[in-house]
């Protein structure tokens, strides 16, 4: 049977190959087993073991690296496939990092360093899981970053604090961004910001590296993490591109991943407006199935619609990604993880109240949907940012902050 959302976009040859083998091997990991991961808070190692085995952590690692060298249209239907499989956005987020990460390597990192890294990433040996932007003393205005990275001879010495880096623990390597040139001597603030690569082992040894996990509610089966460097020292080859360029090289390909983050939404958009369909089309009160009920078959219909818009800009930008020019694109990329995010969170709302009573039971897995879906619109952008994206750099409205 087709599934919801099937119909909303063709593919291309290798978007369809990439859907059909996601869809295999999650058919491999039910319901019963994302719900025991998230009751243990535990990260769903054979999960994404599986993928990493049949080579999708290295999905955007180019083929020269042995890699399989695809681009933002394919892993837009991976990722949306592996929410909508069963683990919804977490089991996306379980990924993410590892096959994003790859990307500011492959575009800036020194020949030596990809060749050191890159067929490690594609063959699973080697993860680079962990991203560390966000401080919380600057929240999501990242160029008021504190850490430092001060140049000693031919080595880096790193003082700060990190918030919410998820997938520490999974982790081999931190891709770290921090302040490489004081603020009050750059003229602008996204400039004398600097990426690294570092090797979590080696800070752990030093004694510089100290982190805390942050107990959470939602998307709990990834850990996130407060990270504290102490006279952290990384060689100056660890050293991302350009010195004082790292905030660009951020800015870079966000666009193209917040695109992989609306597919995430519409894939967990997805698995609750299945399950709560499923259910409306089984359980009777009053003698019918309650989906005969407009009060419960509106919500779903509407939820169906709401996708079914998000997951067309979705696709429809991420197949003109590698042609657009960045403001058209960054207004399409926001647009879209506005949307997605929205249409997931009416989506798993309308499934709890589906389920009635049960919608708040575990068992029925959709409180944790409900839960999820509300992360996406605080992650990895606000929904407010990107409405301010769209307000001042699309519509040309004034900046109030
Ligand atoms: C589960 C989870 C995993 C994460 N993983 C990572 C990771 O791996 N690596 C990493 O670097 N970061 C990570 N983050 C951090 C995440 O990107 C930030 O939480 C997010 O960018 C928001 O920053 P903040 O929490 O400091 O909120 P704040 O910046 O404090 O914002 C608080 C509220 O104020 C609003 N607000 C602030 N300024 C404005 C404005 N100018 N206009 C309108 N509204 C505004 C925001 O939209 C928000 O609603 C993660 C966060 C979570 C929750």
């Amino acid at each position: 049977m087709a599934r919801i959302l099937d119909e909303a976009v063709s593919l291309s040859d290798s978007q369809q190959l990439v859907k059909r083998n996601i869809q295999d091997i999650c058919s491999n990991f039910d319901a019963e087993y994302w719900r025991e991961k998230a009751t243990e808070d535990e990260y769903p190692h054979e999960f994404v073991d599986t993928l990493t085995e049949h080579g999708w952590m290295g999905i955007l690692v180019p083929e020269e690296y042995g890699g399989a060298g695809m681009g933002t249209r394919e892993t837009v239907v991976m990722m949306e496939e592996i929410a909508a499989g069963g683990g919804g956005f977490s089991a996306a987020q379980a990924v993410h990092g590892g096959v994003y990460n790859s990307v500011p390597i492959t575009e800036y990192a020194s020949e030596e360093m990809k060749d050191d890294l890159l067929p490690g990433v594609a063959e699973g040996k080697t993860s680079i899981q962990a991203f560390g932007l966000t401080e919380p003393n600057a929240g999501s205005n990242s160029p008021a970053m504190e850490t430092r990275a001060e140049r000693d001879g031919d080595e880096y010495v790193v003082n700060g604090q990190k918030i919410w880096i998820s997938r520490v623990d999974v982790s081999d390597y931190i891709v770290l961004v921090a302040r490489t040139t004081p603020r009050d001597e750059v003229e602008k603030r996204t400039k004398g910001i600097s990426m690294f690569l570092v090797d979590l082992d080696d800070a752990v040894q030093q004694g510089a590296l100290e982190m805390e996990t942050i107990p959470k509610s939602a998307g709990e089966l990834v850990h996130s993490y407060e990270l504290w460097f102490d006279d952290l020292r990384v060689p100056a080859e660890n050293l991302i591109g350009e010195e004082g360029n790292g905030f660009y090289q951020v800015l870079d390909g966000l666009n193209e991943e917040r695109l992989v983050i609306a597919a995430e939404c519409i894939g967990l958009g997805r698995l609750a407006l299945e399950r709560a369909v499923d259910y409306a089309n089984e359980r009777e009160v009053f003698g019918n199935p309650i989906g005969s009920n407009q009060a419960i078959q509106h919500p779903l219909a509407e939820a169906y619609a709401r996708l079914q818009a998000a997951k067309q800009l979705t696709y429809n930008a991420a197949d003109r990604a590698a042609s657009d020019d960045a403001v058209d694109l960054g207004a399409q990329a926001n647009a879209a993880k506005f949307l997605a995010a929205d249409a997931a969170f009416q989506a798993a709302d309308a499934a709890v109240q589906t389920h009635g009573g049960f919608g708040i039971a575990k068992e029925y897995d959709v409180e944790r949907y409900l839960r999820e879906a509300r992360l996406t619109r605080l992650v990895p952008i606000t929904q407010q940012l990107a409405l301010n994206y769209l307000g001042e750099q699309v519509l040309g409205l004034p900046r109030s902050y």
